[in-house]
């Protein structure tokens, strides 16, 4: 069962997200079919009964370690353990681009209750124009101004990406800066106790 951790970042990051540690051992939100369902249905609510296939895991995972690395990139993160299955970052912004152009979009104009309304229009499945409108919104997070807020988070065996939302955090999570903290006093008390 996805953990769905951060619910209050920006889509392409719970994305990356979706790989998370605990206690040391990496975790994968996305292992299944039913794990994408899962997922998917808690970023857009219209793809909620999709259809949903092994070749749709295999493209959001790769979507995904693509983010992985591309922020990995932009926050020069040398965690080991959060490490990108993808490697080369040419193969990332390669894997992005990929996803984008699955879902050719367009804005529609609608009549709604007497007034001129925007919606999009597209004529893809729900889960290729989900895969296509993350990819889209990961090219404008990575190169708009988030983009110096994204953060990469390093409490303890974390592996997890936030955006700084506030100039206070420090962390993905009050977890995670509890569990900093009392990493500090511990290494502070063992270097006062050797002394
Ligand atoms: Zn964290």
């Amino acid at each position: 069962m996805p953990a769905l951790l951060l619910p209050g970042e920006p889509a392409p990051i719970r994305l990356t997200n979706t790989v998370w540690a605990e206690r040391g051992r990496l975790h994968d939100d996305l292992e299944t079919v039913d794990d994408l369902r899962v997922w998917l249905a808690t970023i857009d609510p219209g793809a909620v009964g999709a259809e949903i296939g092994e070749a749709d895991l295999e493209r959001f995972r790769a979507l995904r370690d693509a983010l992985r690395r591309l922020a990995a990139f932009l926050t020069d993160d040398d965690r080991p353990a959060a490490a990108s299955a993808m490697r080369e970052v040419e193969s990332a912004v390669a894997e992005v681009n990929r996803a984008a152009a699955q879902a050719p979009a367009w804005p529609l104009l609608a009549l709604d209750g007497g007034r001129l309304a925007r919606r999009p229009g597209t004529a893809a499945a729900p889960a290729d124009r989900c895969l296509a409108a993350l990819a889209v919104q990961a090219i404008e997070l990575f190169t708009g101004p988030e983009r110096e807020r994204l953060r990469a988070c390093y409490g303890p065996g974390c592996v997890l990406y936030f955006v700084k939302d506030h100039p206070r955090r420090g962390w993905c999570s009050a977890g995670c800066g509890n569990r900093a903290r009392a990493a500090r006093h511990y290494a502070r008390h063992r270097t006062s106790q050797q002394d």
